[in-house]
């Protein structure tokens, strides 16, 4: 038998079922009338981003980073919760303004921006997170066309990377941010210009559990943050200091310390270098504001055996859920956590993989874990589905088309 990962606190059942925000997850699937749906639930989304607050410094903002989960509701609640949002394309700057939030809290991050994303958001007033020095010409030239000043800041690519991150985004040559040595030019260069310069967004990573790893590059990125100020000579009206904030997916990992991060960084801001005494910081996060909200559900259309194993054939599969596969950026695949949504609190009877619907190998939402016997008809639930499931997975691959989506 392969473990589960760890299924997030605070899931319990009702009638033997598992409960979301108090509801079955049958009552769920009945009332959007299909599976696969993912549920998210307004309470967990609450209860996490109160409990960032509680932990962090009160000088620290906290932005919501929409690529993790563009679901309009989702987005409409989360105008409600955080302080900003971080978009990396013209189509989330849609999104966002789709849900009633104002592009003067938003900045735009990601390499390639094409010549039309530039100018919809310098017209709004967006922040651009510049990727490179010829995005930032181009983004001056649009700007000085239709007569707006820019508000401009400039994403560096640090010279360090977030310890035991997921996934690396600095250190190193790398598509995204402007080397760190071809910044206090820049920076001086579209303070020359008349920008309305915002200072610098520094990201070295995702997916940390490690509060020590999450501290010590907080502790460079401030540093780097007043290096580069001092050397161009400007101030620093803003400094977004990245994220990386991870949550528990596969066995045997616990969840992030915040108080440590927080308590480390409010004695960062306590004793602040002169040149960042009067910024304003923020975090950006994604998953850890929103992967532990959601749950796939899925139903059991087939149980079959082969060569003594037992296979959970469901309806849903990748094409929802491609980072439960274990086909984004893992090298090895572990299981997610997952349950028979239907048999909540059953003891474990059997060793079964639960699979998807696509004809491919690559389509296991559970392999070989222990789960109560369950038969056609059952639902099975995928956790930690908030984040990177729905919008982050090929959806039209194999005819398939998307999931159900609701907040409650
Ligand atoms: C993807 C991304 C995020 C969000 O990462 P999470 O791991 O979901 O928190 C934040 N900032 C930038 C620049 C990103 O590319």
């Amino acid at each position: 038998m392969k473990p589960l990962g760890p299924i997030p606190e605070g899931f319990v059942a009702i009638d033997g079922e598992l409960a979301i925000a108090g509801r079955k997850a049958s009552d769920l699937v009945a009332e959007a009338g299909r599976t696969p749906l993912f549920v998210y639930a307004r309470e967990r989304l609450d209860a996490r981003v109160a409990a960032l607050r509680a932990a962090m410094p009160d000088r620290l903002a906290i932005h919501y980073a929409v690529k993790a989960n563009p679901f309009a509701p989702l987005l409409a609640h989360m105008a409600g919760l955080v302080d900003g949002f971080d978009v990396a394309s013209g189509g989330e700057l849609a999104l966002v303004e789709a849900a009633g939030i104002d592009p003067a809290k938003v900045s735009f991050a990601g390499p390639g921006k094409r010549d039309a994303e530039l100018e919809l958001a310098i017209a709004k007033g967006v922040t651009l997170n510049l990727e490179s020095v010829r995005e930032a010409e181009r983004a001056l030239e649009i700007a000085g066309k239709i007569g707006v000043t820019p508000r401009l800041a400039i994403r560096v690519n640090p010279d360090f990377d977030l310890k035991g991150s997921g996934m690396k985004m600095g250190g190193g040559a790398k598509p995204f941010g402007i080397d760190a040595d071809k910044v206090p030019a820049l920076a001086r260069r579209l303070v020359d210009a008349g920008a309305d310069w915002r200072g610098f967004h520094i990201f070295a990573g995702s997916q940390a559990l490690d509060a020590a790893a999450i501290i010590e590059t907080q502790a460079q990125t401030l540093a780097l943050a007043a290096r580069l100020a001092e050397e161009a000579g400007v101030t620093v009206p803003k400094c977004n200091l990245g994220g990386g904030f991870g949550i528990p997916y596969f066995p045997g990992d616990k969840p992030l310390d915040l108080a440590a991060v927080g308590n480390a960084l409010a004695e960062r801001f306590a004793d602040l270098p002169a040149v960042l005494r009067d910024t304003a910081f923020c975090i950006e996060l994604g998953r850890f504001l929103v992967g532990e909200s959601g749950v796939y559900l899925t139903r059991v259309i087939d149980r079959k055996q082969s060569h003594g194993e037992i296979f959970l054939v469901t309806d849903g599969g990748l094409h929802h859920q491609l980072a439960a596969s274990g086909n984004f950026g893992t090298v090895v695949r572990r299981n997610y956590p997952s349950a028979i949504a239907t048999r909540f609190d059953a003891p474990v009877e059997e060793e079964a993989s639960v699979v998807g619907c696509l004809c491919t190998p690559l389509d296991r939402l559970a392999e070989k874990g222990g789960f109560p016997r369950a038969e056609e008809g059952d639902l099975v639930a995928v956790f930690c589905a908030g984040a990177y499931g729905a919008s982050a997975s090929p959806v039209h691959f194999l005819g398939q088309g998307p999931a159900a989506e609701v907040l409650i």
